[in-house]
């Protein structure tokens, strides 16, 4: 079976960056299950897919744009440390979830000055150009009740 819309692909993958080091790996886990064309995973790599069977193999580079995006540096936002109420001390690195008109945004302190703390709202890949080595171990038809929740369900998937 070929990978097409709605089907659901089982792949084992590493993910380096430009210099070579990776940055994540399914090594040691289940394969990752994905419903292709439901946008669980980034465009690139659903392109690259598209089409493939079970035991196919691919390298692939992904640009920004068809990864996590570019940066965009309208997106670094200062706030006024008093909106942290609850955290005893706000670190760079640390990530919090601040609602916004589109939904709920992961967000990324990258500084504090004074009163204020410097956040990210980029994605923390973004920007970056992605290597994928991909094994595509399965391929099936996803179930109704999967393509309703738009996930998939059982090893390697959502369990609910
Ligand atoms: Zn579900």
């Amino acid at each position: 079976m070929q990978v097409s819309a709605q089907k659901v692909v089982f792949i084992h993958y590493t993910l380096t960056n430009e210099e070579g080091e990776k940055i994540d790996s399914s090594d040691g886990h289940e394969p990752l299950a994905y419903i292709h064309g439901h946008g669980n995973i980034i465009p690139g790599l659903e392109n690259a897919l598209m089409g493939k069977t079970a035991g196919d193999k691919i390298k692939v580079t992904i640009p920004p744009e068809e990864a996590y995006g570019t940066r965009d540096e309208e997106l670094i936002q200062s706030v006024p440390i008093d909106a942290f109420h609850g955290v005893d001390e706000i670190l760079p690195g640390m990530q919090f979830h601040s609602d916004t008109p589109d939904g709920a945004q992961l967000v990324t302190v990258v500084g504090v000055r004074g009163n204020e703390v410097i956040l990210d709202g980029n994605h923390p890949m973004s920007g970056l150009t992605l290597n994928f080595d991909v094994e595509v171990t399965e391929v099936r038809e996803a179930t109704e009740e999967e393509l309703a929740h738009g996930h998939v369900h059982g090893p390697g998937g959502h369990h609910h």
